[in-house]
């Protein structure tokens, strides 16, 4: 397994400058988790000792369940924070919520907020009062999703070579991400990642969904750190062009909680226009793949019978590689052994 200590970051909250060798560390050690979780005895002892905190300040099913499990197979003591039963409906900041664990004793915290923003600010205030507490992103507004992001990044490479996953796999591949790209954090991370291994990543949408701004997207990236990563982005308002001879299709949940206006004319029309089914997937390249973060509206991004149908969709895959890329972002952060 890669030595935690040739990790050199202390937070994940953006995968925005994230480099191909720290996916391939990332890739290599969810590897030698899944390999771990294979075992009988699917424990091993690396974090024992060490407090993980699940700060969920907005609701979620598989990611928090995904934290948990995955420190808990890491020997970590986990600690759960849930908004509806502590002191902030008492009024309580949700910084003095965070320092309320740091006294308990939290080595590592997992946050999820509605707003974009609010991990980074953790962080900031945990390096600020001297601590040693390392944050991890698990979903902030419509910024960031990075641990999904890598999951899905998992799952790909694992496809394309079980035994040794890396982003050169991806390199060239043709990327469908599809639906409400302008709520969706997940593809924003997914552009990160995907781009700097060399997809080809296309983008489509309704245009209401799919604002033109989307096709500078990475460019900050490139003028800010002067990578030489290049970034291949290209966006639709139909779906046809983005599927043609796609190797993985990415559904996206219609994201209604953060819509401000009627952003569709009806579902159904939605459905019609972007949803993903089988006859629309004989465009894409065969032994094409769906992916989805979850939780899916069935029949509106894609077909039921698609969902379900194991040659198509890696969405069972997902959830179960989720654990081991948390393992591993957990193992690196925490300086694990
Ligand atoms: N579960 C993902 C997220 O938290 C996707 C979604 O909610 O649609 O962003």
């Amino acid at each position: 397994m890669t030595p935690a200590s040739s990790w050199t970051r202390r937070h994940v909250i953006s995968l925005w400058d994230v480099t191909p060798a720290e996916y391939d560390t990332i890739l290599t050690t969810a590897a030698s988790f899944t390999e771990v979780l294979s075992r009988r005895n699917k424990k091993v002892p690396t974090l024992q000792g060490q407090v993980v905190t699940n700060l969920f300040f907005e609701p979620s099913t598989r990611t928090r369940s995904s934290f948990e499990l995955a420190a808990k197979r890491l020997s970590a003591d986990t600690l759960n924070f849930a908004p509806g039963s502590s002191s902030l409906s008492k009024g309580e900041t949700i910084l003095d919520t965070a320092k309320t664990y740091l006294a308990m004793g939290t080595d590592i915290m997992v946050i999820r907020h509605k707003q974009s923003g609010v991990p980074q600010a953790i962080a900031n205030e945990m390096e600020r009062l001297g601590t040693n507490v390392r944050v991890l992103n698990a979903g902030d507004g419509q910024h960031a999703h990075p641990s999904q992001a890598l999951l899905d990044l998992y799952t790909m490479c694992c496809l394309l070579d079980e035994k040794n996953p890396r982003v050169e796999l991806l390199k060239g591949k043709k990327i469908a991400i599809v639906g409400d790209i302008l709520h969706s954090r997940v593809a924003r991370s997914n552009i990160w990642s995907l781009t700097a291994a060399g997809a080809e990543v296309h983008l489509a949408g309704p245009p209401t969904l799919l604002p033109k701004g989307f096709a500078n997207f990475t460019q900050p990236l490139n003028d800010q750190t002067n990578t030489d990563i290049p970034r291949d982005l290209q966006m639709h308002w139909q779906l046809e062009p983005a599927l043609e001879n796609a190797d993985f299709v990415m559904t996206l949940r219609l994201q209604h909680e953060r819509m401000t206006d009627h952003m569709l004319p009806s579902l159904r029309e939605y459905h019609q226009q972007f949803g993903i089914t089988r006859e629309r997937l004989k465009l894409c390249n065969p032994g094409v793949k769906v992916l989805h973060p979850g939780p899916v509206n069935r029949g509106v991004e894609l077909s039921s019978d698609l969902m379900d149908d194991p040659e198509l969709s890696l969405i069972p895959q997902q959830v179960t590689n989720g654990v081991a890329v948390r393992m591993a972002l957990l193992y690196l952060i925490g300086g694990g052994r």
